[in-house]
């Protein structure tokens, strides 16, 4: 796999280099733990990134975790999806797949350690009194009445509780840590629910479930990990993972660290936010592709090694910011500009017949790429009638716009140089027809007078051009920041134009995830869902420039 080319440290990287030298930790051991509750997003991927890309560096291990302890919103799409994207970035976890729900037995024993200590209580307030009685960032929280049962009575409670003797929300476990602390996931925090629920792993065999907080830490020191690394939402729970494992008999002990998340502008980097776009058919699915997931990512045309650059370009820091998607897009378009072979698509079809040509058609070869000879030639067939792009074309125009004007010339890319002498319109008033007489004399090459042709527009024989449909992407959202609005309300009707048009014969076998660039309009792939060879449909990833800006300015 292509590797970005200068790795820069972070701080996280010298937290571990500081580690090795002081021989704390002689291996580093890190772990992606995904929750199963949607498909991957680009802000996971600068987690995928963080964790494997230190593991390699540091030759250790990365696991991959499933947190699975919330079964009600998990299911085995969702791992199978996870799975299947992380290995498209271009990652391997250290052998098999863990679950945290392989853990529910040593994690229910931590549990009974924990209330043994006098370190944990079954609590049968209302969900809704624990959170009256849980205080305020200004107000301390009060003592459940349940706080000081027996250790007796909360084994044999918790134990009933496992049995299915207790009714969902009538009872749970809270550690007892400190209803006055002046953080609230230090108030006595909940460790396990009961929950009918049937779990994507483990079926009906529980109906308990631990907390995310309770089994995250646990589930770290069990697989020795050595720097568990976490969103900066996370950094006031530090103090509960650190009061768990010091509080439990463990050997392993496992250090939070905390960076900043992924955020993008005019979009939202949430699976609760994006699974309510999928489920209230915002979007059509997932890898819709205007979605920041992996998925939709990829089937735009994104490639793995354009995101990894991404991940690297923005770097790991403890900084809230937005970034802008302009940073995104230029990854792609940079390594696409490289790459790409280069193809001939019409948007916008109008038709051009060019009279003074005989009906012979020509072969014409044309290059792949205009600077690297190595992606070879391709034979284009020419001919009488043609198609350009409406927009390529105007009745009058000022020396600002250099493609076909009537009465003007304008060299057709990789031919020959035609002039618009007339056109037809239909009734609309729509031009229908532009007739053209070309230079015989001009085949990639000047006019032998010395005549100056300014502007090169893109073509398709007509005979040759097989009908396409091009799918045309916006942001998602018309404001930079929709998460600070309803962001429902924010949705940009626009961002999907879709056009009926032609492409040149070569694009028969396109196949997704193979990108192309189409002269002058963008970077483009078959749509993984839509295209086939009777009905090509195209995507198109991203334009040529960033030209957003400028549009909406
Ligand atoms: P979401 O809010 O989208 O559900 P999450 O944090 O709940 O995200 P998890 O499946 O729990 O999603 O995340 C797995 C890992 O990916 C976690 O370590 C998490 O911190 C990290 N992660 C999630 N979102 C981002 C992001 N935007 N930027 C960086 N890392 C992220
Ligand atoms: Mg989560």
């Amino acid at each position: 796999m292509s590797e970005p080319k200068a790795r820069k440290t972070n701080f996280i990287r010298q937290i571990i280099d500081k580690d090795l030298t002081s021989g704390k930790h002689r291996s580093i051991h890190t772990r992606f733990p995904p929750e199963p509750n949607g498909y991957l997003h680009i802000g996971h991927a600068k987690s995928i990134c963080l964790n494997f890309g230190i593991a390699k560096d540091y030759q250790g291990p990365c696991n991959l975790r499933f947190d699975d302890t919330n079964p009600t919103k998990e299911n085995i799409e969702f791992v199978e999806s996870i799975q299947h994207d992380i290995k498209w970035l271009g990652f391997r976890w250290n052998g098999e797949i863990r679950y945290s729900s392989n853990y529910f037995p040593q994690l229910y024993q931590y549990a009974v350690e924990l209330i043994r200590k006098g370190l944990a209580y079954i609590d049968e307030l209302s969900p809704k009194q624990i959170r009256d009685y849980r205080g305020s960032l200004t107000e301390p929280g009060k003592n459940s009445p349940f706080r000081d049962r027996s250790v007796e009575e909360n084994l044999a409670m918790f134990e009933n509780m496992r049995l299915g003797e207790f009714a969902e929300g009538s009872a749970c476990l809270r550690a007892k840590v400190n209803m006055a602390s002046p953080f609230i996931v230090m108030r006595d925090p909940v460790l396990y629910r009961i929950k009918f629920a049937e779990h994507h792993q483990t079926g009906n065999q529980w109906c308990i479930y631990p907390m995310y907080d309770f089994t995250h830490c646990i589930s770290d020191a069990l697989e020795g990990i050595t720097h568990s690394l976490c969103t900066l939402e996370f950094q006031d729970n530090r103090r509960l993972y650190d009061w768990i494992l010091d509080n439990i008999s463990i050997p392993c002990r496992p250090r939070q660290y905390e960076f900043s998340r992924l955020n993008l502008e005019y979009t939202v980097i949430s699976k609760r936010k994006l699974n309510q776009l999928v489920t209230e058919k915002h979007v059509e699915s997932w890898d819709d592709p205007r979605m920041p997931t992996l998925s939709g990512l990829r089937r735009r045309g994104y490639t793995a090694s354009s995101i990894r650059e991404f991940c690297q370009r923005i770097g790991v820091t403890k900084q809230e910011n937005y970034i802008k998607i302009s940073a995104l897009e230029s990854c792609i378009r940079d390594e696409l500009n490289e790459n790409a072979p280069r193809a001939m698509a019409i948007l916008e079809p109008v038709k051009v017949v060019i009279e003074n040509k005989g009906q012979e058609e020509e072969l014409l070869t044309i290059p792949n790429h205009p600077n690297q000879p190595k992606m070879g030639n391709r034979k284009v067939p020419f001919s009488r009638k043609i198609y350009i792009d409406r927009t390529d074309f105007r009745e009058e125009a000022n020396k600002q716009y250099k493609r076909l004007v009537l009465g003007q010339e304008v060299r057709l890319r990789y031919a020959y140089v035609i002039k618009a002498e007339r056109i037809e319109k239909d009734i609309t008033g729509e031009v229908r027809t532009i007739f053209c007489t070309y230079d015989a004399e001009t085949l990639n090459k000047d006019p032998v007078d010395g005549r100056k042709i300014k502007g090169v527009i893109h073509w398709v024989s007509i005979a040759h051009a097989l009908p396409a449909e091009f799918r045309l992407y916006d942001r998602l959202f018309s404001i930079p920041n929709p998460a600070v609005v309803d962001f429902l309300t924010a949705i940009n009707s626009g961002s999907l134009v879709i056009k009926q048009g032609f492409v040149e014969q070569s694009l028969a076998s396109a196949k997704p995830e193979k990108p192309y660039q189409f002269e002058r309009k963008g970077y483009f792939c078959a749509d993984s869902h839509y295209s086939s060879a009777d009905h090509l449909v195209f995507n198109r990833t991203v334009s040529l420039r960033d030209t957003w800006k400028k549009l909406r300015s």
